[in-house]
């Protein structure tokens, strides 16, 4: 596989990790990394999303160093983690220590934030979005991904009637001390003849190994007016684009509004409406299920040639940015010889 980039970040495993890791950390990111050198952890190559299996390569490190290959599908333009783990891995990973400590995860977050600070920094803004694009009324909400139940608190507050899913026990256990209704499970444990008015996928999308079934799946649970929204992190507005803080192991895909919209068309649903910059860097808006037949995702070939110049220049941002740096340290030591000899 061709690389396209050789960017620091990306490749070396000295370039320091996106956030000062702990000793714990560090140690149980190097333990995770030899176990995928001894063929400890079960990994698996699967075609892109468009069906294809040429890729070019971006990456080999995570933000925090773990060893995960980023690529970039030559015909899509999906940038996504290849190989990744079996699902079986992933689920193996996402309830050990490996998750919760590397990732801000095992910040243990109060009862208090669910209903302060996760609502002032997010949910009632989502809130806000939501509420202003539905007028009729919003009487059963279901979130996948739940977490603490934050984004459903505003709407249980209103007397709707909340469920949720998440896989981790203490944040379900901390939404369901306020009342809501939230359980540890996934999608499977949805009771199959539920329809909702509204369901929630929030930042969950891009840890989805099959994105296309959870969708038409979700699909399957709306009423017939009954709206899905969903929140992904948009690749190409943080800051530094696809840079050393986006790459993550346990995201599998890295959306962009092009190669988000035509996903989620085939799973048959219709946006109304889509939004860039929903909620600070993200994209997404409220879809509804389409009587029409889900259209195939049309040609994306473009969306590969334009990552790829987005790529480039960010890598040439970086070299400029260090000549500079470099010249600017050349400078300061010449200045401290001169300082020196003068005395
Ligand atoms: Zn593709």
């Amino acid at each position: 596989m061709k690389k396209i980039t050789s960017l620091p970040f990306y490749f070396s495993t000295t370039y320091p990790p996106y956030v000062v890791l702990s000793p714990e950390q560090v140690a149980l990111r190097n333990k995770l990394n030899d176990m995928t050198d001894r063929g400890d952890i079960a990994y698996e190559h699967v075609p892109c999303l468009c069906g294809k299996t040429s890729f070019a390569i971006i990456g080999a490190y995570d933000r925090y160093r773990i060893k995960q290959q980023t690529v970039i599908c030559t015909l899509c333009g999906l940038i996504q983690s290849m190989p990744r783990m079996t699902q079986k891995a992933y689920s193996w990973f996402y309830s050990s220590d490996f998750y919760r400590k590397l990732y801000d995860h095992n910040t243990p977050a109060r009862v208090e934030d669910i209903t302060g600070y996760y609502q002032d920094r997010y949910s009632k803004k989502r809130y806000e979005y939501i509420a202003s694009h539905i007028k009729a009324p919003i009487i059963n909400i279901l979130e996948i991904g739940c977490a603490g139940g934050w984004n459903l608190y505003p709407f249980f507050k209103k007397g709707a009637r909340v469920l949720g899913f998440d896989l981790g026990p203490d944040l379900v256990a901390k939404g369901r001390s306020l009342g809501m209704d939230l359980n540890v499970g996934t999608i499977d444990d949805v009771p199959a003849q539920e329809k909702f008015d509204l369901i929630i996928l929030a930042h969950v999308l891009e840890h989805l190994a099959n994105p296309k079934e959870i969708l038409q799946k979700l699909a399957s649970h709306l009423k017939p007016q009954g709206a899905l929204y969903i929140e992904v992190p948009n690749i190409e507005r943080y800051k530094k684009f696809l840079g050393d803080i986006q790459l993550q192991n346990a995201h599998l895909y890295y959306y962009s509004p092009t190669t988000l919209l035509p996903y989620v068309k085939e799973a048959g649903l219709e946006p109304r409406p889509f939004t860039v910059d929903i909620l600070g860097p993200n994209i997404g808006g409220l879809f509804y299920t389409t009587k029409a037949v889900p259209a195939r995702a049309t040609d994306m070939s473009h969306e590969y040639t334009r990552m790829v110049s987005l790529i480039r220049k960010n890598e040439w941002r970086y070299r400029i940015k260090h000549i500079f740096l470099k010249l600017h340290i050349l400078k300061l030591l010449a200045s401290i010889r001169n300082a020196i000899k003068r005395t």
